[in-house]
């Protein structure tokens, strides 16, 4: 008998996206069930995703979690450098970039900074927050075995792993964020452009203190070099005693019984007499792939269904969560009847130039890690050997500058869709390295510190916003008059602050629930003007005489 389960939204895959999905969802009122075929959420193996950048930040402060990730237990005041060497006992010293721990981070852009904290700690937060919103209903392990697109609504049908029942779950949409493998992104038949890079070996040790085993003192990431380029990189998974070593750059997919982890693993640390406990091995392939679209019909992608990244440069979590705090809005608006046609299409136009871009940084970072340099030289001894680590070392730190400091990736990326009024003003240059704070609509609404203490950004998220830098004007009840007739959830902000005042630069700003600046100007045109403005913000511009 099939039982019938009926949802707004069905997300297939609790990974951290499709939580984070559901989170976003719940915040806006929005009931989802959650799919995912595992049996528990993310476990240790294999680490994935350590870092989540001072966006994900952002949004994890909107979504009331961020205080819980940065007390999560992964010490603040731990160096990031990254150490470039031959081995790590008694190996030799290549070259060194530094990053001040995240405690010493500036906060003048962001009301956050990045935050170290390894997939395995993050999905559980995002899990317990999405849970306990009572919104969501997690399934697991429950596998998306076909879906069908009828009469307005998805049929989903759904294996039950433990008993191999099935059921049916009737939704509004369904979502995939079911990993780079997506059976939702298949079925759909929405092919995935790309290429593969290479494969890789990732093996999770345990290892108390190391930094006491060798002469380089703390680092987030040690990268072994030799004549070849980079073959291994270490890295902290916690800033304490999990450690991930990578050993890339397999043309084929490696065997994980033809692979001594022993001897890999020793060759680089370079001394098999380290005590450490290894507590898996995993083979994966680097990609960069991107779906040609990321909805069709009531469908859409999210994360590494919808892109893949190789993980050079920590871009492939981070740009999954940006996707579900747009999509979080978009479908929250087409679940309550108030955004228009255009909203769903958006959702690509927006999104999927991010990932291309994200992706494209990631593989040129990764290439520089093979050959960005010449290499020759890295390990051979006396004067010579010194002196070209020394060159390698310089060459390298500056390759490689923007994957360690990429808050242009994080901060600065911008939407050029229907759902944006471009205003007409200069964007800043699109730098991966360096955020410029600009609130041009299409852009991140930029973070001031308000003379109350709080950040402009802690004044959205429910709905849209409205700030108003001036007395409360007849423009301001225009748009209010019209978003409510458009059942548009909109609140107003009036902030008397110079700061916020110069840095928005109009007297009205509306801002998107996900913190995007839809809209500026000193002034709107009258009621229809108002009505015009949010009907394009809302995907409507084609319903606007309706
Ligand atoms: C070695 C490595 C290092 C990385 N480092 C970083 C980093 O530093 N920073 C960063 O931002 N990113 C990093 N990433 C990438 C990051 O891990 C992924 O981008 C992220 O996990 C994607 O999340 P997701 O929720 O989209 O998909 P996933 O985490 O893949 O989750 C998908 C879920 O869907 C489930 N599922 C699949 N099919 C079905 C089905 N038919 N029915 C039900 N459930 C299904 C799966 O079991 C899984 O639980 C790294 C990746 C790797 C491999």
């Amino acid at each position: 008998v099939n039982d019938i389960i009926e949802t707004s939204v069905l997300i297939v895959g609790a990974g951290p996206v499709g939580l984070a999905l559901a989170l976003d969802l719940a915040r806006r009122g929005v009931r989802s069930v959650v799919i995912d075929d595992t049996e528990v959420g993310t476990e240790l193996l294999p680490a994935k995703a350590g870092v989540l950048n001072d966006r994900t930040m952002e949004i994890c402060r909107r979504w009331g979690i961020a205080d819980e990730i940065r007390a999560a237990g992964v010490p603040a005041d731990y160096p990031r450098d990254t150490v470039y060497c031959t081995a790590l006992v008694g190996g030799e010293l290549i070259g060194r970039s530094p990053l001040p721990p995240i405690n010493a981070l500036p906060r003048d852009l962001s009301p956050e900074t990045t935050a170290k904290c390894p997939q395995f700690i993050f999905d559980p937060i995002l899990e317990a927050a999405a849970t306990k919103t009572g919104l969501v209903d997690l399934r697991r392990p429950q596998r998306l075995v076909a879906y069908r697109e009828q009469d307005g609504s998805i049929a989903a049908e759904v294996a039950d792993l433990t008993d191999g029942r099935t059921e049916t779950i009737s939704a509004m949409y369904l979502v995939g964020c079911d990993g780079a493998a997506s059976t939702v992104r298949r079925q759909a038949g929405i092919p995935f452009d790309g290429a593969t890079l290479d494969y890789s070996i990732s093996v999770i040790a345990e290892i108390e203190s190391l930094e006491k085993h060798h002469a380089f003192g703390r680092a987030e990431r040690f990268m072994f070099i030799d004549e070849r380029g980079t073959w291994c990189n270490l890295t902290s998974m916690d800033y304490q005693n999990y450690w991930r070593f990578t050993f890339l750059g397999y043309a084929e997919k490696p065997v994980l019984d033809e692979f001594d982890t022993e001897a890999a693993v020793a060759s680089a640390i370079g001394s098999s007499n380290v005590p450490l406990r290894i507590l898996g091995a995993v083979p994966w392939r680097r990609s960069e792939c991107a779906a040609r679209t990321y909805h069709q019909g009531r469908v859409f992608l999210a994360g590494d269904a919808a892109h893949t990244t190789s993980p050079t440069g920590g871009h492939g979590l981070n740009t999954g969560i940006g996707d579900a705090a747009t999509l979080g809005w978009i479908l929250a608006g087409l679940v309550n009847g108030w955004a228009g046609p255009e909203a769903a299409a958006a959702y690509t136009i927006e999104r999927r130039p991010i990932a291309l871009q994200n992706s494209r940084i990631s593989s040129a970072h990764y290439r520089n890690w093979l050959a960005g340099v010449d290499f020759r030289g890295a390990t051979a001894s006396g004067a010579t050997g010194q002196s070209e680590r020394e060159r390698i070392g310089r060459e390298l730190a500056t390759v490689l500058s923007s994957q360690w400091s990429s808050q242009g990736v994080s901060l600065g990326y911008r939407y050029d869709s229907t759902l944006v009024i471009d205003d007409g003003s200069v964007a800043p240059s699109d730098d991966p390295s360096s955020y410029t704070p600009t609130a041009k609509p299409g852009h991140r609404a930029p973070h001031v510190l308000l003379r109350d203490g709080r950040s402009t950004l802690d004044l959205f998220g429910a709905g849209f916003t409205l700030l108003s830098f001036d007395e409360p004007a007849e423009d301001v009840g225009l748009l209010t008059a019209a978003a409510a007739e458009r059942g548009l959830p909109m609140s107003v902000e009036y902030i008397d602050d110079p700061g916020a005042r110069s840095r928005y630069e109009r007297r009205l700003v509306l801002v998107r629930p996900d913190g995007m600046v839809a809209w500026r100007g000193d002034r709107v045109d009258g009621a229809s003007g108002a009505g015009r403005v949010v009907d394009a913000v809302r995907g409507a511009r084609s319903q606007r005489h309706a």
